[in-house]
């Protein structure tokens, strides 16, 4: 498989550079040059398939020969070592929940995945590997702890001080080893300008190999389609399911739809944003108008121009009436998404975090349209990560153990001041 830019200047590479590189260098995306059909031998035995056997058959032809099988089936048994259930809420609603993994977040697959394959494919280099990462709170706990341990590479995260939430900063900050995380004395607008200015440090990058974590990169995306199918050995229906997705980069999404061209049962996607609305208002008068983000309760999805958007266009070939006939995009407000919050654990007693609760009102809704069809959303991280919880719903539901654990570890950090300066020194030590 040969990936190409959607801005179509660069040129075409394998999956093993993809994942190196990140990003082309005409900043499009990589995009798989043909999407695999899966095969009717996949879709035969499906229902008693494994969770790795599923995901090693999804990402074959995606890796090609790049990765040896064997090493390949090992990275998946890994990346999906934990549950994926399929939960009722309500007689027409299910959730998928995606927060059973080491920090309690979907993100923690593409992570995992990605952390694996860069491993693997950086064996062959003589420097040393340093990813860096900013981060508004899941992203580097789910990245931190997907290289933990990881021979050959260092990760250094960078997080805005005061504006993560406690079990995400322990998250961060509890691991150690090959993990440093560096607090910044500002947001995280910040600290993405730091890292940007460090992957664009030309001394730094003869060095050491210098490379990002973040979710435009194909090893993050793809994998991400597994838990699809999960959730589809565990639907019970005749009719194809309704599947909705919190949404902010539109990375997991266009996963999802990804695995749908590729055979995947489903009626419709709905993408859930929460105030950042800049799809929603797309999908309704055709005009792509980015904006700045906008500070909300299900701050993971406070994204003012979805990267990840374009892939969604590539993958309907630009066709806005195919496009629209698959997708729908709502926009929901705080106040509904708090009121969503109390109604759903006083009705159903489920507690939902703020990002699942924007995914259960917009399946609600197209429900309500829609009374003969049944759906499930995707509930992305677990209530305990976000301290707006409590405040809402008065509790966190049943806490994971891992997060019990967290608090009995010391805090592991570095104060810097939001200049490159201050991170450069700190690189520096590392190579
Ligand atoms: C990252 C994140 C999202 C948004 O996912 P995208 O792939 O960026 O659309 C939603 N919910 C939670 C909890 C997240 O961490």
């Amino acid at each position: 498989m040969q990936y190409f830019s959607t801005n179509r200047r660069s040129a075409h590479v394998s999956f093993r550079e993809a994942t190196l590189y990140g990003q082309p260098d005409d900043k499009g995306l990589y995009f798989p040059e043909k999407i695999p059909a899966l095969s009717n031998e996949f879709w035969k035995d499906f229902q008693n398939k494994s969770k790795e056997r599923i995901a090693y058959e999804v990402i074959k032809p995606y890796v090609g020969e790049t990765i040896h099988d064997e090493t390949l089936a090992q990275i998946c048994a890994e990346t999906v070592n934990f549950d994926f259930p399929l939960v009722p809420v309500t007689g027409n609603i299910s959730t998928l929940e995606l927060f059973h993994g080491a920090t309690l977040a979907f993100k923690d697959v593409g992570a995992r995945f990605m952390s694996r394959c860069l491993r693997y494919f950086s064996k062959e280099k003589t420097e040393k590997t340093i990813v860096i990462v900013a981060t508004s709170g899941d992203t580097g706990g789910a990245v931190a702890n997907g290289f933990y341990d990881v021979e050959g590479v260092e990760v250094v995260i960078l997080y805005p001080k005061g504006k993560v939430s406690r079990v995400q900063e322990l998250q961060l900050t509890t691991l150690g080893k090959n993990i440093t995380a560096l607090e910044v004395d500002g947001n995280f607008d910040d600290c993405q300008a730091l890292a940007k200015t460090a992957l664009a440090d030309e001394e730094l990058k003869s060095r050491v190999f210098l490379t990002s974590a973040n979710s435009i990169n194909v090893a993050r995306w793809l994998p991400q389609q597994f838990y699809y199918f999960y959730a589809l050995q565990q639907w019970k229906e005749r009719s194809a399911p309704v599947i909705c997705v919190p949404s902010g980069n539109f990375g997991n999404i266009c996963a999802g739809i990804l695995a749908h061209i590729s055979g995947l049962r489903a009626h419709k996607f709905i993408a859930a944003c929460n105030a950042n609305d800049v799809v929603p208002r797309f999908l309704q008068n055709g005009k792509y108008a980015a904006q700045s983000s906008v500070a909300t309760l299900s701050n993971a999805m406070d994204v003012g121009n979805p990267s990840n958007f374009v892939r969604v266009l590539e993958i309907f070939e630009n066709d806005h009436l195919r496009l629209k006939d698959k997708l729908e995009a709502v926009s929901v407000s705080d106040e509904i998404t708090e009121e969503t919050m109390r109604r759903v654990y006083a009705d159903h007693g489920y507690v939902l975090d703020p990002h699942g609760a924007v995914g259960f009102y917009a399946l609600s809704e197209y429900l309500k349209a829609n009374p003969e069809q049944k759906g499930f959303f995707l509930e992305t991280a677990h209530p305990v990560k976000f301290d707006s919880v409590e405040r809402i719903v008065g509790t966190y539901g049943a806490t994971p153990e891992s997060v019990e654990n967290l608090f009995s570890r010391p805090k592991q950090s570095i104060e810097i001041k939001a200049n490159y300066e201050d991170l450069r020194d700190i690189l520096i030590k590392k190579i």
